[in-house]
């Protein structure tokens, strides 16, 4: 008993090491040799042929496979020739791009890397095919649906949508061993009983409501193990468990149902990290899992890891709290509250500007924000409107000495404010309202 602790032990430190190495490797190598160049919330379709045109140039297959309901181009990449068939497939929801740019990448680097062992070896033992940006016109928008409205990933049955019939065509064509569903999700998401957002969240997907296990869903645990431990290390307390709810409309749940079990990656964000970082994170997520398949040694994974995740949790942050702000409103000024604002930021893509929108006044004793601010010593007026839930967080901040005539005209010009709240960022008087 003792022996088999001990060596159970030994093993389990001696796999630590391995995966500490390998995304150590893995990570440089991205920081070299990564392909994409922009934000992938900026990435258009445009952008994804040019990215697209590089790989080919490079060596690799890359063939347009079908056309969007607006009539784009839909394309898939192969890299390898070996038995054992992964497919992936990213951005089914237009505005979930991060996926995208990881596996570009990847693709880049493995065809650079072919006179490398590890790149040889998956290139010999796997195919792998990619579909990106499965939804070019919702990514095009920047929204989730197609052009139809639908949510492909609510389509796999009726089918109604040309990029669900699609979908649908390569898996059956195919017949892959395993698929990669690739996802984003809010920002706020949480990991567990924290207020850690959850960067990164794994599912390892049922092909039934009964939640049936078969060989490759435990094969899929092993792999989903193996990528925890190889990002924990960059993100502790960052990595969740996306809730496991059967939806048979769904692609990841009817790919495991009808022979391909699916893992389902949701790269949400990390504050004060940039989008490129969430790539570089998927990256050595799916690379590491590649790679086990490829020498065969996800057999020795144990799947612990995968099922000691926490699971995803909501309503936890806000993005930003002012404590204690005595609120003033112009039109009855007497009328002084004090409470906390919550305010959050609308995801838009990197290149525009994201308005912040007043979520909640009140006790928000129980929540926390990414930036969090004591506005105690200071009144606060809406800038152009009142604050109040669904209204623009554009907020002008006064010292509680001052004396202000809150019905002037021009307030902001007749009595200029000691600092500006606007677009999520400190316009005047940055460090005036001191941080919690
Ligand atoms: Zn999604």
């Amino acid at each position: 008993m003792h022996v088999v602790i001990l060596v159970s032990l030994l093993l389990l430190s001696l796999s630590m090491n391995i995966y500490a190495q390998t995304s150590a490797e893995l990570s440089e190598i991205w920081e070299k040799e990564h392909v994409s160049n922009i934000p992938p919330s900026n990435v258009r379709h445009k952008d994804l042929k040019v990215y697209l045109e590089g790989l080919k140039k490079s060596g690799i297959k890359v063939a347009e496979v079908g056309r969007s309901f607006s009539d784009r181009e839909i394309y898939q990449a192969e890299f390898g020739k070996g038995p054992l068939k992964v497919f992936l497939w990213s951005q089914m929801h237009g505005d979930e791009p991060t996926a995208t740019s990881a596996v570009i990448d990847l693709l880049a680097i493995l065809q650079k890397n072919r006179d490398k062992d590890w790149a040889r070896k998956i290139e010999n033992k796997l195919t792998i095919r990619f579909v990106p940006m499965l939804n070019p016109d919702g990514a095009e928008a920047y929204i989730r649906r197609n052009m139809q409205g639908l949510d492909i990933n609510r389509d796999a049955l009726s089918l109604r949508s040309p990029e669900a019939r699609l979908l649908k065509r390569l898996r059956e064509e195919w017949s892959p061993e395993i698929g990669f569903n690739l996802h984003n999700q809010n920002a706020l998401t949480t990991a567990g009983n924290t207020y850690k957002q959850a960067a990164i969240s794994f599912l390892v997907v049922f092909g039934d409501a009964r939640k049936t296990s078969n060989p490759g869903h435990e094969r899929n645990k092993r792999l989903v193990s193996a990528m925890i431990q190889a990002i924990h290390g960059y993100i502790p307390g960052n990595i969740g468990l996306y809730d496991d709810g059967y939806t048979p409309t769904a692609f990841g749940d009817s790919f495991s149902a009808w022979g391909t079990p699916v893992i389902l990656i949701e790269t949400g964000a990390l504050h004060d990290k940039s989008e490129m970082f969430l790539v570089k994170m998927n990256f050595i997520a799916i690379a590491t899992a590649l790679k086990l398949l490829a020498d065969g040694s996800e057999k020795n994974v144990s799947p612990v890891a995968y099922d000691q995740l926490p699971h995803n949790t909501s309503g936890r942050l806000f993005y930003f709290i002012f404590r204690n702000a005595s609120v003033v409103n112009s039109a009855r000024p007497n009328n002084v509250v004090i409470t906390d604002i919550g305010a959050n930021t609308v995801r838009r893509r990197a290149e525009f500007t994201s308005p912040t929108i007043v979520s909640r006044l009140g006790d928000l004793s129980a929540f926390t924000g990414l930036q969090e601010f004591d506005a105690s010593n200071f009144y606060v007026v809406g800038r152009f409107q009142s604050l109040a839930a669904d209204n623009f967080a554009e907020i002008l901040f006064y010292r509680k000495d001052r004396q202000i005539d809150w019905a002037a005209v021009d307030l902001e010009k007749t009595f200029p404010p000691d600092a500006i709240f606007s677009l999520g960022k400190w316009v005047k008087g940055e460090g005036i309202v001191p941080k919690k």
